[in-house]
């Protein structure tokens, strides 16, 4: 009973010693419980908005030493910022950032309850295990680690967690850019959202891919206006047959590749770790994406521009001709196409229909060079000797378009090390979104060993 007693104390002593020098000692615990607190975002103000998770970042970094600001451009849409300091002063900030909203989650579609962060088969469950709440909590595992040992980072690192990424980030990201780009001051570079996960290849190799690149939005509305009458008629001015042509010919078309030069890097460090020789112009570029599995279906809407009819809207009776048309066109286009994207969407529409712009992003391109990615390389290296950082240009947003506005540098290094059979792409905004414990664990080591490098 004694001995038992010594025991339980003698691990539980260890557990605290552990706590207080892992990096990775509270990431899983932070993780299910950022997960437990809603923050869905439904598009509109609808939602229970960020300020509980903003006030939960608040106190776990408070207590670990630091001085967080709340910001709120509307009441319950939060973004917090506080700022670290490092052992070398002069040096340039560094942005750690990460979104707090999540998209919504259905829970009926679900094999568990997506707001109660619950553990199975070694993974934690439910919506933001993957998007965002697991850098999220990396961040703040490391932070509070490192702060009960002493060991600042060497730069300062200005740590932005925001509100309303999942709809563009105009009350989160653009916002702090608009009306408080001085807390951003000095800052050139930043980490954050999409990338550094493991792709498996081979048993020793691992490709972690880095977001160095992602597309720009375009979404519009299409407006054909004709001639209203009654629907026995013949009418050659129908807005709806108008509209309906321009819509199918922008499903059909067939974009042409646009190799960007961060693909060209990828397909240049995939083609070096494969061991073949891969022409990203070339015809067979999509048989090759095929053998990196369910990640070719994110690379493969990066070699182009896209767009996509989305909406339809016309009409209120079965036998009358409406006056108009409208549809709206979700389009996407390569850092560098935005012109020539379009320049060729009003070809494809033709001159009787107009075009409305409803949201505009940039696509911002950073070189996969440099001090910070050497930082990246290392510190994945250390953890898995299997691993090799390939840059990639991601399809989705972030809010590095927001950070682009000021010139920073946005890197998608969010570390993973994933099973081989886990299809991550397809856990965004997927039903069942879960992470590995281990690889949050992992994640928080080399994020660790990365601020002693960066
Ligand atoms: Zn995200």
């Amino acid at each position: 009973m004694t001995d038992e007693v010594t025991g339980a104390a003698a691990a539980s002593s260890r557990d605290d010693a552990a706590r207080r020098s892992n990096p990775d000692a509270e990431v899983v615990e932070i993780c299910r419980d950022l997960i437990r607190i809603d923050t869905s975002n439904f598009g509109d103000d609808s939602g229970p908005g960020e300020r509980k998770a903003a006030e939960y970042v608040a106190e776990k970094v408070s207590e670990a030493g630091l001085d967080p600001t709340l910001y709120e451009p509307e009441p319950g849409r939060t973004t917090l910022v506080a700022r670290w300091e490092g052992t070398d002063p002069s040096a340039a900030p560094l942005l750690v950032h990460g979104h707090l909203d999540v998209v919504p989650a259905i829970a009926a579609d679900w094999s568990v309850d997506p707001f109660a962060g619950e553990i199975k088969d070694g993974c934690v469950w439910g919506r933001g295990a993957v998007d965002m709440k697991d850098f999220d909590a990396m961040v703040l595992s490391v932070l509070r680690a490192r702060a009960r040992a002493g060991r600042p980072p060497r730069r300062p690192i200005v740590l932005v967690f925001t509100a309303d990424e999942e709809a563009g980030g105009r009350k989160g990201a653009h916002w702090l850019v608009e009306r408080h780009p001085e807390v951003l001051e000095g800052c050139r570079e930043a980490i954050g959202e999409v990338g550094g996960f493991s792709l498996t290849v081979r048993d020793d190799l691992r490709l972690y891919l880095i977001q160095t690149a992602e597309k720009g939005l375009a979404w519009m509305r299409l407006r054909a206006k004709g001639t209203a009458g009654h629907g026995s008629m013949r009418n050659g001015d129908n807005p709806v047959t108008e509209l309906a042509e321009a819509v199918a010919r922008i499903g059909r078309y067939d974009w042409p590749l646009r190799i960007t030069p961060t693909a060209e890097a990828f397909f240049a460090e995939v083609s070096d770790a494969l061991g073949i020789d891969i022409d990203p112009a070339g015809g067979d570029v999509e048989a090759t994406l095929a053998r990196l599995g369910t990640f070719s279906r994110m690379i493969g809407a990066t070699l182009r521009n896209t767009a996509n009819p989305t909406m339809l809207d016309a009409g209120y009776k079965a036998n009358v001709i409406p006056g108009e048309a409208t549809a709206v066109i979700d389009g996407r286009f390569v850092p560098g196409a935005q012109e020539e994207f379009l320049a060729t969407i009003d070809k494809l529409i033709g001159d009787k229909i107009t075009r409305e712009m409803l949201n505009v992003d940039s696509a911002p391109e950073t070189e996969f060079a440099g001090a910070l990615v050497e930082a990246m390389r290392a510190s994945l290296q250390a953890e898995d000797p299997a691993g090799r950082a390939v840059p990639y240009l991601m399809s989705g947003g972030t809010d590095g378009k927001a950070w682009d506005r000021l010139g920073i540098q946005c890197f998608g290094f969010a570390p993973l090390k994933l099973p081989p059979d886990l299809d991550f792409v397809g856990m965004f905004h997927g039903i069942d979104e879960r992470v590995p414990t281990e690889s949050l664990e992992f994640g928080a080591r080399v994020l660790d060993r990365f601020l002693d490098l960066a």
